[in-house]
C-alpha cells in the first residue's frame, strides 16, 4: 500500500532484486517465531494468499472470516488480513510449538519479512530490507529469491504489481469524487470481485486473477467510474 517512509531510518539503503544477496536469517529461523507472535494486524492478503489460504485450510472466504482472517479499511478500501489472536495478540496460524500451520502456502508478507517492497512511481518495486525489524542472532547472505521460497517468481512479481496497479486504481477513484455512495462502491470492490468468489483450486491461479480483472474493468467502465 503507500507509504511515506524514511528509507535511511528503516534500510540498510539498498534496493534487491530477486537474484540479488539479502542479510537475513539464513538458518530458516531456526525455531523463531517471533515476528508471528507479534503481526497485529499488518498481514494483508492478497488473493493469491486468500488462493492459497483456501487450498491450505480447505476454507471458503465466508468460511475463513470466523477464524482464520478479518476484514478492516486500508487507505480507503476493505481488505481482509489474518485474524489476530485477541489473548495473545500473534498469529490466529501458529500452533503451540510456535510453527507456522500453513508454512508452506504462508502469506506473501509472511514470505517477505523482514523484507519489504517499495515501488516507483510506474508501479514497479525493488525489495528492501527492514533493519530494525528481526534481531535474530544468525545471519548471512541469501538471494532473495531463495528468502521469498516462490515458484515462477517472474510471474508472482508480474501479479504482484498488476495487483499494487489495482489497488492504487481504486483508491485514486475514491480519492476523486465526492459521492459518498461510489466511493463505498469502490472501497467494497476488491472483496466482492477479487476475494469472496471462490477460486478453482486445481487450476492455475493467475489465469483467474486475469479474468477477474477484465470483470472489474467492464464493471468499472459500465457503471461509469472508468
Ligand atoms: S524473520 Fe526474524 S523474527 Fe521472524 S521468525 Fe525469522 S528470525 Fe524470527
Ligand atoms: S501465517 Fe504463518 S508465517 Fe504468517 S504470521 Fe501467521 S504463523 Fe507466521
Amino acid at each position: 500500500m503507500l507509504r511515506e517512509i524514511d528509507l535511511s531510518k528503516v534500510t540498510d539503503n539498498r534496493l534487491y532484486k530477486g537474484n540479488d544477496e539479502v542479510i537475513v536469517p539464513c538458518d530458516s529461523c531456526a525455531g523463531c517465531s517471533e515476528c508471528c507472535r507479534t503481526v497485529g494486524d499488518t498481514i494483508i492478503l492478497d488473493p493469491l494468499d486468500i488462493y492459497n489460504l483456501n487450498i491450505a485450510t480447505g476454507r471458503s472466504f465466508a468460511e475463513m472470516m470466523e477464524r482464520e482472517i478479518e476484514i478492516r479499511l486500508v487507505d480507503g478500501l476493505v481488505l481482509p488480513n489474518i485474524m489476530i489472536d485477541e489473548g495473545s495478540g500473534g498469529c490466529t496460524l501458529l500452533d503451540e510449538n510456535g510453527r507456522c500451520t500453513i508454512h508452506k502456502l504462508r502469506p506473501g508478507f509472511c514470505r517477505l519479512f523482514p523484507l519489504g517492497r517499495l515501488y516507483d512511481e510506474n508501479g514497479d518495486f525493488r525489495y528492501i530490507l527492514q533493519v530494525n525489524e528481526c534481531d535474530h542472532p544468525v545471519k548471512g547472505p541469501v538471494r532473495v529469491s531463495d528468502w521469498l521460497g516462490i515458484t515462477e517468481l517472474d510471474r508472482y512479481e508480474g501479479f504482484i504489481k498488476e495487483w499494487h496497479a489495482v489497488l492504487k486504481g481504486l483508491t485514486e477513484k475514491a480519492d476523486q469524487t465526492d459521492d459518498e455512495k461510489i466511493k463505498k462502491h469502490l472501497s467494497w470492490l476488491p472483496i466482492r470481485v477479487f476475494y469472496e468468489p471462490s477460486y478453482d483450486k486445481k487450476a492455475d491461479f493467475y489465469g483467474q486473477f486475469h479474468d477477474r480483472l477484465k470483470v472489474l474493468n467492464s464493471g468499472l467502465k459500465s457503471a461509469g467510474i472508468i
